[in-house]
């Protein structure tokens, strides 16, 4: 036998989403983490305590969500937040008045509505760019940008951005850049890894995982940008409670499983959909015929479970489509085991009528669930008609 110690094993993703932060209790040797309901703890002496003191600004659950979620993005450390809104706000916060973003001209409407109509009081000003090329974010930047928004695959169109040459641009001006991950999730791209400062989730979506709570998260490595984060999480308090982190952990814990099967039906129905009569175009990054496709291969797993489509009778056409549906729920939101079906336009992107974010009218989106497949889309057969 060799005496040689073999280097330690760095544990898979799967491994990570079950382990990280999550020690059996000392108290009892609870395999799943307490739910630590409490608002403050005991000290022992004046300011001698176990590292909690109040739970707005710390809580044991909230902790172990933090540390996998940290372990999941390959980051240094997480800080989770009551929702993915509340997330946005924090790095919103980092900025100095009069501060400039470049954004994705597609980001999540509520991404824009709180730079555009939150932070405009504080002389944010905002340009949105088409991210597909790289060339669009280097114009726009000036002297007083600070930040670059990327979100990719974006929603409700599915367009892909080249992470690792966007990051790049920012990186050489000096400019923070963040990823709005909340589509693909840590199982299917990592940004931390492709050069992005801080990665963003509404963990409300495919990491909580089963349409029963709302959070958020920032995922980075720079132990700066971690302090300031954690300081405006404290200072104005938009944490979740610990049954909520805990919700998100255990989601956290089948990620994978299930990201694979979103994948898979996703990818299922987009072909489906790509042959059938009645359909006019498909979104969806895994077909060859997207052009972001070769991107999408570069920097993801696979290609996830979100797809959206128009029909050939339009708007009209999408509205009784959508109302028809029996497995599928007419419903907003994404990134649950349940599958749903919606018109964003009428419905998630209502708030950017009129805005360059506007998808078109009758666009349809799918958030593809992990139902059986044939049930799937025999259900969008007979709806579709
Ligand atoms: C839902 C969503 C958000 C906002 O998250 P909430 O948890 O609803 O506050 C941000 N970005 C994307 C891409 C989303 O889908």
């Amino acid at each position: 036998m060799s005496d040689e110690i073999a280097p330690p094993r760095k544990p898979g993703f799967d491994t990570l989403a079950i382990h990280a932060g999550q020690e059996p209790d000392p108290t009892a040797g609870a395999v799943a983490v307490p739910i630590f309901q409490t608002s403050t703890y005991a000290q022992e002496a004046v300011g001698k305590h176990k590292g909690y003191d109040y739970a707005r600004t710390g809580n044991p659950t909230r902790t172990a969500l933090e540390t996998c979620l940290a372990a999941l993005e390959g980051g240094a450390w997480g800080l989770a937040f009551a929702s993915g809104m509340a997330a946005a706000d924090a790095i919103a916060h980092l900025l100095e008045a009069g501060s400039h973003v470049v954004i994705a001209d597609d980001v999540y409407g509520g991404t824009y509505r709180l730079f555009a109509r939150v932070f405009d009081r504080a002389g944010i000003e905002l340009s949105p760019v088409d991210m597909r090329d790289g060339r669009n974010v280097k114009r726009a930047i000036r002297k007083r940008t600070k930040l670059v928004w990327i979100e990719t695959p974006t929603n409700p169109t599915l367009k892909i951005v080249d992470i690792p040459a966007v990051t790049e641009v920012a990186r050489a001006a000096g400019v923070l850049s963040v990823v709005d991950n909340t589509f693909a999730s840590p199982y299917l791209q990592q940004p931390l890894g492709l050069g992005a400062d801080l990665v963003l989730h509404s963990t409300t979506k495919y990491i909580g995982g089963h349409s029963d709570v709302v959070g958020g998260a920032i995922v980075g490595t720079d132990p700066s940008l971690r302090e300031r984060l954690a300081f405006v999480q404290n200072a104005a308090g938009g944490v979740p409670g610990p049954f909520d982190a805990w919700l998100v952990l255990r989601g956290a814990k089948t990620l994978a499983l299930r990201m694979e099967r979103h994948s898979d039906n996703a990818m299922a129905i987009a072909e489906w959909l790509v042959q059938h009569p009645k359909v006019a175009s498909v979104n969806y990054p895994g077909l060859v015929s997207h052009p972001g496709h070769d991107v999408a291969r570069r920097q993801m797993r696979s290609f996830g479970g979100m797809v959206s489509f128009e029909l050939t009778g339009g708007e009209a056409a999408a509205k009784r489509a959508v109302a028809r549906t029996r497995i599928f729920t007419l419903a907003e939101s994404l990134g649950g085991v349940e599958s749903l079906i919606e018109v964003p336009l009428s419905m998630t992107h209502g708030s950017v009528r009129g805005t360059p974010l506007e998808p078109p009218a009758g666009l349809i989106r799918l958030s593809v669930g992990i139902e059986s497949i044939d049930d799937l889309i025999s259900d969008l057969a007979q709806a579709i008609g």
